[in-house]
């Protein structure tokens, strides 16, 4: 095994035992955690129950075990969508943001900003090495808007290529299911 591959083992590990200890404070499972800090990253076509399971690779089942708890605890609610009979949006309330307050991810931000790292060069290698993975495991990518093949910047603003919506500025910087990568052909 090469360095790097227990560099990364390590820290996925500490990761996890961070999720596990910020649960444990909310009295919640880290799954729970987990889909609170997908759904406050996810823009309006990934914040779904679908994209929930394939995000995580779990049964729609879970899915729903997992959404309801979050409901009863009232750190989610679900909007209809005006457009898709049946189709709900996932948002967080103010309750489910304050959960993700002084988490894992802050922890991980300050000891990034304290070393200096280059962050751009380490999110390209990572973003690189997660591609790779994810093509192997036949999972989607869930990348971010503003990197999307399908990414269109207009006169006004900016539009999805593939469904031809407006896109809102907040929109851009989240992640999508339907993401795809930028490829020479597209260029
Ligand atoms: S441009 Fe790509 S990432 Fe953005 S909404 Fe459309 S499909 Fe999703």
């Amino acid at each position: 095994m090469s360095q790097t591959s227990l560099l990364l083992e390590r820290l996925g590990a500490l990761i996890q035992q961070s999720v596990r200890d910020d649960a444990t404070r909310h009295g919640l499972q880290p799954i729970h955690i987990q889909v609170l800090h997908y759904l406050v990253r996810a823009n309006r076509y990934s914040d779904l129950p679908i994209a929930i399971a394939e995000y995580f690779g779990i049964t729609r089942g879970t899915v729903s075990q997992t959404l309801a708890v979050l409901e009863r605890r009232g750190l989610l609610t679900k909007e209809p969508d005006a457009r898709h009979g049946k189709r709900v949006h996932l948002k967080l309330t103010r309750a489910g943001e304050s959960v993700l307050s002084e988490s894992w991810v802050e922890r991980v931000e300050q000891a990034l900003c304290e070393r200096d790292v280059e962050a751009t060069a380490l999110e390209s290698t990572l973003r690189n090495l997660l591609a790779a993975m994810q093509r192997v495991n036949g999972q989607r990518a869930f990348g971010l808007c503003r990197q999307c093949a399908h990414f269109l910047t207009e006169e006004n603003g900016a539009r999805c290529g593939l469904t031809n919506e407006p896109l809102a500025t907040e929109q851009t910087v989240r992640i999508c299911r339907e993401w795809a990568a930028v490829t020479e052909e597209c260029v």
